[in-house]
């Protein structure tokens, strides 16, 4: 009896030095399908981007001197990778993300269109900060133009010293130029907090369990 208790008592000791096991990848990517297909995702973004427009419907109501902007970032934001995420089952090289970016095929994410469309109506300067590089230009261009963003102030591509930084160091010293440019960035909208932070009066971080970018 006494061998008994204390055979019991080492496998509960065991069992209480085990790691807790990480939920099983193709459990995760089950969820990450489920999250976009059954309309969470979208619902999720829509509710970000209408606090944003009620956010700058404020700000434009009170005086504002100097050149009032809307930063967006593109990936993720205004544009929807999804289906190529899927065709490489949420991996894929490097190489095999670019060259479906510069398919120029994805399609727009919608609140954040009707976001982009609502700046322009009121006249704030629409600014892109994208993490793809400056040889993406063309293909971006066509890809923003045929999803529905049809102008801007300035688009920017990572070039430079700033083709190896992170995209929060990059992304920053982005917004600080704008500012030195005179433009107040009254709002800023991405998918990765490296999109977030300082110079801008108030960031709105979307969903995105897809990717991380630092
Ligand atoms: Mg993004």
């Amino acid at each position: 009896m006494k061998k008994l208790s204390i055979c019991f008592l080492l496998i509960l000791f065991s069992a209480a030095l085990l790691a807790k096991e990480p939920t099983n990848l193709s459990l995760v990517k089950a969820q990450l399908k489920h999250y976009h297909d059954n309309g969470e995702y979208l619902h999720d973004i829509n509710a970000v981007t209408l606090e944003a427009m009620r956010y700058l419907t404020l700000r434009l109501k009170s005086p504002h001197p100097g050149k009032i902007a809307l930063v967006l970032d593109i990936d993720e934001t205004s544009l929807s990778n999804y289906p190529d995420m899927v065709k490489l089952d949420f991996g894929g090289s490097m190489k095999e993300v670019i060259d479906a970016e510069d398919k120029g095929h994805d399609s727009a994410i919608e609140p954040v269109l009707r976001l982009y469309r609502f700046a322009i109506a009121h006249h704030v300067a629409v600014i892109f900060i994208t993490g793809r590089y400056e040889y993406q230009r063309d293909a971006t261009i066509h890809n923003l133009k045929s999803a529905g963003f049809t102008t801007w102030d300035d688009l920017i591509f990572r070039q430079g010293i700033y083709n190896d930084a992170t995209a929060t160091v990059y992304k920053t010293a982005m917004r600080k130029q704008l500012q030195q440019q005179g433009y107040d960035i009254v709002l800023n909208v991405g998918d990765q907090k490296s999109d977030l932070g300082q110079y801008a009066d108030k960031n709105f971080k979307l969903p995105d369990p897809y990717y991380f970018i630092p």
